[in-house]
């Protein structure tokens, strides 16, 4: 098509997904807000671009299968999730159904609502979907907003995640692409190089359960996965996790390919700015063939979550930059999910924003928002950006000093791991 890249970003998205992901009780109708938003915006319609804008193609999900969900999640985990007949509602059979909830984490903050099993099927089906159009090199970039739910475990839901999405993705990228009808002769296989996936997570909570998944303190062979989190840690904050602290080399449990890198509260623009030149630092030793970026929207100003001060904008060290870097200025394909986000119009902001940059075709950030069903929303600024507000940057001089003499240290021993 004239005017476009050839590649279409792949952007997962279909009546049913946005049904059943709104259902997710922490984010309520979330989902229906999002892909209204980025319909109304006309990102969908792909109006004529301008030189280099990629044009969207929106792909359904398919579900994913039992085999799908088994590659990461353990079977009396899907058994509990999958099978709505193992909830009983009455009698002495509560007791029981009370037990196997616990096990299994589905109460608290991740309870069993209705849908659920479709939830899990549809969500987790929805970014492996993505994942196959980065592989089958249908596109480049592919968003899937509906995933990045990086708390969910093996067999545990956790954090108002259910299925781990971020992970399974993870895994079905590691695996080499499918043989073409000419396979490349035997003596010339030994030299590829396996994938190797760097998954980087913006979320305001530690990427704990993705973290874990690959964690190795004592591998000495070259990992394919790296994963780096950017969040807030504190005693009492979610998620409690050894790894959520600042990555030190000294410890005997450090591994060079799971990395936390912990802002403190207020973290604004100026502190994103400041540290994003270890985030390129750690991309140009690791070289990944594919970026799985996890943009949770729980650190932008204005959110429930009320400890980071971060702007959706396009100002050096805000969220749109950030991205902007990574699928415009990085190599190799990129798959964009989304995460935690708890104030649903400024996530829908974000995420149509996102997208827009993605296409290479960023909206103005003064955009009004459409007249459409979500529009009473928007109030009182009807427009796209979201700014910064008034909180404090609790992050020095001197701790973002730190951090970079910390991550100094961290990339020499990278190098050296990767030179191996
Ligand atoms: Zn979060």
């Amino acid at each position: 098509m004239e005017g476009y890249t050839s590649k279409p970003v792949v952007y997962i998205g279909s009546q049913e997904l946005a049904k059943i992901s709104a259902l997710l009780p922490s984010n309520k109708k979330r989902s229906m807000i999002v892909h209204s938003l980025v319909s109304s915006l006309g990102l969908m319609n792909n109006p004529k671009a301008s030189e280099n804008a990629r044009r969207l193609q929106v792909v359904s999900p398919r579900k994913a299968s039992y085999k799908d969900l088994a590659v990461y999640h353990t079977r009396d985990y899907l058994n509990a999730v999958l099978d709505a007949s193992n909830l009983t509602t009455d009698g002495e059979d509560q007791e029981t159904d009370i037990l196997v909830n616990a096990e299994f984490g589905l109460e608290d903050d991740c309870p069993r609502f209705a849908g659920l099993a479709e939830y899990v099927q549809l969500v987790g089906g929805a970014t492996l979907t993505a994942t196959k159009a980065l592989q089958q090199n249908l596109a480049d970039i592919a968003i899937c907003w509906d995933g990045g739910r990086h708390h969910a475990r093996k067999s545990h839901a956790s954090g108002f995640c259910y299925v781990a999405d971020c992970i399974l993705a993870i895994l079905a990228l590691k695996r080499p692409p499918v043989q073409s009808a000419n396979p490349t002769p035997p003596n010339t296989l030994s030299t590829v190089r396996k994938p190797r996936i760097m998954y980087l997570d913006l979320d305001l909570h530690f990427s704990d359960a993705v973290s874990e998944a690959f964690y190795s303190p004592v591998s000495f062979s070259t990992p394919q996965v790296l994963t780096l989190s950017i969040h807030h840690t504190a005693p009492g904050f979610f998620p409690a996790s050894e790894r959520a602290a600042l990555s030190n080399p000294s410890s005997p449990n450090f591994d060079p390919f799971t990395l936390s890198l912990p802002l403190k509260q207020g973290a604004s623009d100026k502190t994103y700015e400041c540290i994003w030149p270890i985030v390129e630092n750690i991309r140009k030793t690791f070289e990944p063939d594919f970026v799985v970026l996890q943009c949770g929207v729980d650190a932008l100003a204005g959110d429930p979550c009320a400890t980071f001060n971060w702007s959706l904008g396009d100002s050096p060290g805000s969220m749109g930059w950030c991205v902007q870097k990574v699928v415009n200025e990085w190599p190799g394909k990129k798959l964009l999910l989304g995460g935690g986000g708890y104030n649903s119009p400024n996530a829908a902001r974000a995420w149509a924003y996102l997208t827009s940059i993605a296409m290479n075709k960023p909206l103005d950030l003064e955009t009004e928002i459409p007249d459409h069903v979500g529009f009473p929303l928007y109030g009182p600024s009807f427009t796209l950006n979201v700014s910064a507000g008034n909180m404090n940057d609790h992050n020095s001089e001197e701790d973002l000093g730190t951090l970079h003499t910390r991550f100094d240290n961290i990339i020499e021993v990278l190098q050296k791991r990767l030179a191996v």
